[in-house]
């Protein structure tokens, strides 16, 4: 049996299924990650500040012009779900129980149609005003001329609905993502090499029968795994999908 054929069988017999993603997972969209030598933090260096203090929440409070200025740059570029989004929705479609925990913020799992998402950092798909409350899609900050969005109702400034540096994720998102890790049976890794804390805890919780890790790299992860590959995620998907 191939290594391709036992991934496909782990599927079959799998009721619950958990994908736990990274960054690897939205670049075959086209999207850039963040640690890689082409990364967000290693190539973004025209605005005068290392990505990591710009998207954190002091840089929002005390200068969100250019908070605002690097996150249209980088967060609100048009992209379509690629070929391990489409998957995952397709397993959901079959009748597997999927829950998707997610570290990235594109909202690309929803958009290729899949219902059960835990965004650990958020998203940028929705806004609210840090004054009423009031929520807002993406949509009225691409339309918004000015630079920093603001409230339509009361006036006061809009912020993402994504975790910054120096703020807590959210405690309900973290709940249901270890709950659904617990409760699978099988897990698949992929497109993160679980470097980043306190994420990266959380496969600890699963309980089920079957690991799947895919990643481009090798990880410190791979020993643990029932199932390692090397190779980018849509095509691992896409070949296993056939065979189901
Ligand atoms: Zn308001």
């Amino acid at each position: 049996m191939t290594d391709i054929q036992r991934f496909a069988e782990m599927i079959k017999i799998s009721e619950r299924i958990v994908f736990f993603g990274g960054a690897g997972v939205s670049t075959e969209s086209g999207l850039k990650d963040y640690r890689s030598a082409d990364g967000i933090y290693r190539t973004a260096t025209e605005y005068g500040m290392p990505p990591e203090q710009i998207l954190h929440v002091r840089c929002f409070e005390k200068n969100p012009e250019l908070f605002y200025r690097f996150y249209r740059d980088f967060f609100m570029t048009e992209v379509l779900p690629n070929a391990t989004h489409n998957a995952l929705a397709a397993l959901e479609k079959m009748g597997k129980r999927v829950t998707i925990v997610t570290q990235n913020i594109d909202g690309l799992h929803q958009k290729a149609g899949s219902s059960d998402v835990c965004e650990l950092h958020g998203t940028t798909s929705r806004l609210y005003c840090v004054g009423c409350g009031k929520e807002y899609t993406s949509d009225y900050l691409k339309q918004e001329s000015e630079n920093v969005p603001h409230c339509c109702e009361c006036g006061s400034i809009l912020k993402p609905k994504v975790t910054l540096y120096g703020e807590m994720l959210d405690e309900g998102v973290v709940s249901r993502s270890i709950a659904a890790i617990a409760s699978a049976e099988l897990m698949i890794i992929g497109g993160t090499s679980l470097a980043v804390q306190p994420a990266a805890s959380f496969v600890r919780y699963f309980r089920g029968s079957n690991v799947v890790m895919i990643n481009k790299e090798e990880t410190d992860y791979d020993s643990n795994a029932d199932l390692v590959f090397h190779e980018g995620l849509g095509k691992i998907f896409t070949q296993a999908l056939e065979l189901l």
